[in-house]
């Protein structure tokens, strides 16, 4: 249920209301807005007595609302959430991040010497893996704490975020000592205690899609992570399990649209794992902006052919690169930006003029 003050309420009035949705028994929590304030309460049994909360000086109305999910959904919050990197990168208005690298972090050499040509691409947002879920137990588990540091290393030489996965709640302090976001994988996307370790963390999340998750349990899932009073909740559109095996997964663009009409939460597309093929991820990323997504993460490999893996859906590169340039056009031509360059001298999109007009 959400209370919604009036424009011209006071302090005194919002306070009021705080304190009676305490005395209720419930947890209230005021979200300020640009217009006007409005307050959630938080844990409706279905008993609350909401005429008494209409009654109150500087109230303007007391809506239901009607969602599974109450936080992540745009009834409670219409604004767009922009998650903030101290980077600078920005997450959910008008500028797309751009998050690429490895699979896997693998060496030392491996993840400088991409992170800095992704960097002089133009991206903000260093991926690597250092806990890494395989299918099979057999396979490279990732290099752990050291994959942490290496990723540190890599942030400290060229200044990009770091995101990184984080594979159950006991990892979840260590990972965040490292990261600047802390991914949650897709088979992970319903371990429920991991997303309320992460949620608790105060790091921004990225959520990715399960392989086989409905939109709505997407956005429970992120619910669980607001509950715990972390906003900073960034989702992932990573493809879905279908019949064709042409591409590894059924990347679902659609998702874009439909999560910015239900939730104030940025989203962005994985076109590397939504295909699984090195050829299909550069057309899914340019359909993934063009869709409205708010970034894209990208697997890029200096030499794919070698990696630890997925490999075969690792872009080179001067793939990457190209990849980059288009991307660039398409977002200015949907009136958006990519999020600016790290690289001296690399103006790109509106974000980048309008820094350098101000
Ligand atoms: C990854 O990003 O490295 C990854 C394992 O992705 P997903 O959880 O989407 O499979
Ligand atoms: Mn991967």
């Amino acid at each position: 249920m959400l209370i919604v003050m009036k424009h011209s309420a006071r302090e005194d009035e919002i306070r009021r209301v705080v304190e009676t949705i305490q005395d209720m028994g419930y947890e209230a929590r005021p979200i300020p807005g640009r217009q006007r304030t409005a307050i959630g309460l938080i844990g409706n049994d279905g008993n609350v007595d909401a005429d008494r909360l209409e009654g109150l000086p500087g109230v303007l109305q007391v809506i239901p609302v009607t969602r599974p999910y109450k936080q992540v959904s745009r009834e409670w919050k219409d604004e767009p959430t922009l998650v903030t990197l101290q980077n600078g990168t920005r997450i959910g208005g008008n500028e797309i991040a751009v998050m690429a690298g490895p699979c896997s972090v693998e060496s030392e050499p491996q993840i400088l010497e991409i992170a800095h040509r992704l960097k002089e691409a133009g991206a903000t947002v260093l991926r690597g893996g250092a806990f890494k879920p395989r299918t099979s137990p057999y396979a490279f588990q990732g290099l752990g704490v050291r994959g942490l540091e290496l990723l540190a290393r890599a942030r400290e030489e060229t200044g990009m975020a770091v995101v990184t996965e984080a594979l159950d709640p006991e990892g979840v302090e260590l990972v965040a000592q490292h990261a600047d976001i802390i991914q949650i994988g897709a088979r992970n996307m319903q371990n429920y205690s991991l997303l309320r370790r992460a949620g608790a963390s105060g790091k921004p999340i990225l959520l990715k899609r399960g392989m086989a998750a409905k939109i709505e349990e997407l956005l429970l899932s992120a619910e669980y992570i607001l509950a715990e009073g972390n906003g900073q909740v960034i989702l992932c559109e990573r493809g879905v399990r279908s019949f064709d095996n042409h591409t590894r997964n059924l990347l679902d663009l659609t998702a874009i649209p439909v999560v910015h009409a239900l939730s104030h939460l940025p989203i962005i597309a994985d076109p590397s794992h939504g295909t699984g093929v090195r050829a299909k991820v550069t057309p899914m990323a340019r359909a993934a902006v063009a869709a409205g997504a708010d970034g894209i993460m990208v697997e890029v490999h200096p030499n794919p052919n070698h990696a630890l893996s997925d490999g075969a859906q690792s872009l080179y590169p001067e793939q990457f690169e190209d990849l980059m340039k288009q991307i660039a056009v398409i977002a200015m031509a949907i009136g958006r930006g990519l999020v600016p360059s790290l690289a001296e001298g690399k103006a790109r999109g509106r974000g980048s003029r309008d820094r350098a007009l101000s």
